[in-house]
């Protein structure tokens, strides 16, 4: 006899999280199955640094939701309010207008609600002084339209999660990797198979959520969907999304949707394993880019470093350095700029870092073409002009007549001691996947939902492409994961 559940969660990241405890909530009966062990639980939700876009106010409106807030940080604080409007407009403007109207729509106007409706389930937010604000006269500005993360990062939302899924009545299996979707005779799911050394299990349910995770970990589906060479792309998270939840919702007839040859992807130590490390987790990101320089191997600029914040760039430029020879890059900064980065992602022990006196050394430590990288910094520290550095604002401190540009944030790089930080192409999920609607339903090639199928977080497309603002991936698993788990409990019938 198979076992009969309300709901099946497939996979134990932020957005089968959100599904399980929205489905619990409502009365259902429900069982999340997660293929990775438990010492590899929270997929890649575990390895971010939990900092989740939202709609907010400001100051005052985020105060009764954060921790940790002193009197004397809150009056030296400056956070303008995030509306809706705003959030759909740095969608449409990082997408080029392709993000799917309706689900962008929704992920914006529910993403505060989302985050109250997690903190009422257990999980605890701060404000992100430490990556998304810059002390400048005194005062902490926030910049980037990013304020609001998980307290303990993404280690923290997935204890966070898993306990508030253990209060609330779901049962959690690790180590069950869903093979197949059962249907019944009208197409309908009806459950799943799990794959086990004595053939596959069957489980029951009224409602399956599919929440596990894009194809990054996939090397043969990234270079067939992605394109050549991202087959050798580093894989910053879980590897364990290797595209199952999509190939068995296509194998149903699910629609394919969004960006399939395109993805999340960043600059990442070159030094750093081929999947994720459970411990340092986000710390292999370089994201200092936009105070200093980056070149190729052959001592040439290719990007405009300060075209927009971070949070604005990070995630499309990762696919610029795969296209450099060797897949490689190098930051460099000098005794100036070196302190605009973060300890966290530039100090921790095990960064791949290279420190010189002078230029000529730090192109020979770092294997750079070193006449050409002198040719490139003598230029470019010409080009900059006098204008006021400010890092929480687009201070328009630019280059010109240097191509690339570099519209904001440029410093002459020319102060001793130099560091240089070799980075690769670190890849973190991936834009294509199935179709949803509004309940998060999947919809079929014609259109009609699939009955009983319902899924969330990176394995759905539509919401993303070509780029990404920074901290969006969180709120929409959580915003169609709620829903997703709402109306596959209320599909009990
Ligand atoms: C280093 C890093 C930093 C990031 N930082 C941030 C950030 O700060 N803010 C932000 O918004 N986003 C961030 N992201 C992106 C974010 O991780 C994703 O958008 C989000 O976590 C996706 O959640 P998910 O639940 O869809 O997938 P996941 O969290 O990856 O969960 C999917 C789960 O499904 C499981 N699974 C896969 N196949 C099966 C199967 N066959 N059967 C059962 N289970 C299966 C996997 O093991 C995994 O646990 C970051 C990503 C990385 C890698």
């Amino acid at each position: 006899m198979s076992e009969q559940w309300d709901v099946i969660v497939v996979g134990g990241g932020n957005a089968g999280f959100s599904a399980a405890h929205a489905a619990a909530q409502d009365g259902g009966r429900v069982l999340l199955l997660e293929k990775a062990p438990r010492a590899w639980m929270g997929g890649n939700s575990y390895f971010t640094a939990g900092a989740m876009r939202t709609v907010h106010g400001g100051l005052d409106d985020l105060g009764p939701l954060v921790e940790g807030m002193t009197d004397d940080r809150f009056d030296r604080t400056d956070l303008a309010p995030y509306t809706a409007e705003d959030f759909t407009a740095d969608l449409q403007r990082v997408t080029q207008g392709r993000t799917d109207p309706e689900l962008s729509q929704i992920l914006a106007a529910e993403s505060r609600q989302t985050i109250e409706w997690l903190h009422r389930t257990g999980l605890r937010f701060e404000l992100m002084y430490h990556r998304q604000a810059y002390e400048v006269d005194g005062r902490f500005r926030f910049w980037g339209g990013l304020a609001v993360g998980v307290v303990g990062g993404g280690k923290g939302l997935i204890a966070q999660h898993l306990a508030a899924a253990e209060a609330g009545g779901v049962t959690v299996r690790f180590g069950a990797s869903v093979s197949g979707l059962l249907t019944g005779d009208a197409g309908e799911v009806t459950g799943v198979t799990v794959a086990g050394t004595n053939g596959p299990e069957e489980l029951q349910a009224r409602a399956t959520v599919l929440a596990s995770g894009g194809f990054e970990a996939n090397p043969q589906m990234r270079a067939g969907y992605l394109g050549a060479g991202w087959d050798l792309a580093l894989v910053r998270g879980t590897p364990y999304n290797t595209g199952d939840g999509i190939r068995m919702a296509l194998d149903t007839g699910a629609q394919p949707y969004g960006n399939w040859s395109g993805c999340h992807s960043v600059a990442w130590d070159a030094g750093a394993p081929a999947t994720g490390d459970l411990e340092l987790t986000n710390q292999l990101t370089r994201g200092g880019y936009p105070f200093g320089v980056v070149v190729n191997a052959a001592g040439r600029r290719f990007v405009d470093e300060g075209a927009d914040f971070r949070n604005y760039t990070y995630a499309k430029y990762g696919a610029e350095i795969l296209k450099q020879p060797g897949s490689t890059a190098v930051q460099i900064f000098d005794a100036k700029t070196a302190p605009l980065l973060r300890p966290e992602e530039y100090l921790s022990e095990g960064v791949t870092h290279h420190t010189a006196d002078t230029l000529e050394e730090l192109a020979d430590l770092a294997g750079l073409d070193q006449a050409q990288l002198l040719a490139t910094m003598k230029e470019y520290n010409a080009a900059v002009t006098d204008d006021a550095f400010d890092p929480t604002v687009k201070d328009g401190k630019r280059t010109v007549g240097v191509t690339p540009p570099k519209s904001n944030w440029a410093q002459p790089i020319d102060a001793a001691p130099f560091h240089a930080y070799p980075v690769t192409c670190g890849i973190t999920f991936t834009f294509g996947g199935v179709r949803i609607d509004a309940q998060a339903r999947v919809l079929d090639t014609s259109g009609h939902a699939v009955p009983g199928l319902y899924a969330a977080g990176e394995l759905v497309g539509g919401l993303f492409y070509f780029n990404y603002p920074g901290g969006s991936g969180l709120t929409a698993g959580s915003v169609f994961g709620r829903r997703a788990g709402r109306a596959a409990v209320a599909d009990r019938g």
